[in-house]
């Protein structure tokens, strides 16, 4: 199947209201043209110079993701022109967004992400951090960011049960946060990134708004 059709079968199974990022890592330029030319306009990178060079060659009517893990030091580079940031593990971080933010004169969005899988190689907050994160004073004076919403990763595992759990739990929270905290200029909880190719199904079930789609549209890749 192309590219093209993968995109249109996976959007057939998706609900209106669910965003798909197309994750397009380590694809090239055709590829992204071609889901572009199908009308997805949402993709999705985890390393910052790979989506800058992506950003610069393709249309600029794109919205580039950052779904991977971001390293402060490298916020710089993306802060002219990525849409939302899904990877916020700390106050740390969401300071240095503010301040490339402020730098080019835009707000720019972002997910905390939420550590749900029982691996420690993923990253991530807890509840607890996440909360206190929220109800900061420094928080609350950042004009330049807005929080839009919660991102996490459930475990690698062939257990349904487990991820459907994991899920479960973050749009949990997603809810106690929602109610706990009002929106305010730079806080609207809306979007909850939950689901891969593996497990979008089950992430939908459970109460996902974003699903982030890479060889299931792009079909498997080469790590070399
Ligand atoms: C690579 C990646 C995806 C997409 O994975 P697939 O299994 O190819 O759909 C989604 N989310 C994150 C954070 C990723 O790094």
């Amino acid at each position: 199947m192309s590219v093209k059709d993968n995109l249109l079968k996976i959007k057939a199974e998706i609900p209106q209201e669910v965003t798909l990022v197309a994750v397009s890592k380590t694809k090239p330029n055709e590829a992204i043209l071609e889901a572009y030319e199908a009308g997805q306009r949402v993709f999705g990178e985890n390393k910052i110079q790979e989506m800058t060079d992506k950003w610069e060659a393709l249309p600029k009517d794109i919205q580039w993701h950052m779904i991977g893990h971001v390293q402060r030091n490298k916020v710089k580079y993306m802060a002219p022109f990525v849409s939302l940031i899904h990877g916020v593990d700390s106050l740390k971080l969401l300071k240095e967004i503010e301040k490339q933010g402020k730098k080019h004169d835009r707000v720019i969005s972002c997910l905390l992400q939420i550590h749900i899988a029982k691996e420690d190689t993923k990253f991530g907050m807890d509840a607890e951090e996440v909360t206190q994160l929220l109800a900061s004073d420094e928080f609350s004076q950042m004009q330049h960011v807005k929080v839009e919403g919660l991102m996490g990763m459930a475990t690698f595992t062939e257990d349904k049960n487990q991820i459907e759990e994991e899920f479960k739990s973050l749009a949990i929270l997603f809810d106690n946060l929602k109610n706990e905290f009002t929106a305010t200029q730079n806080l609207d909880l809306k979007t909850l990134s939950m689901g891969m190719s593996g497990d979008y199904q089950i992430a939908m079930k459970a109460g996902s708004t974003m699903v982030r789609i890479g060889s299931s549209i792009f079909g498997a890749r080469n790590y070399n």
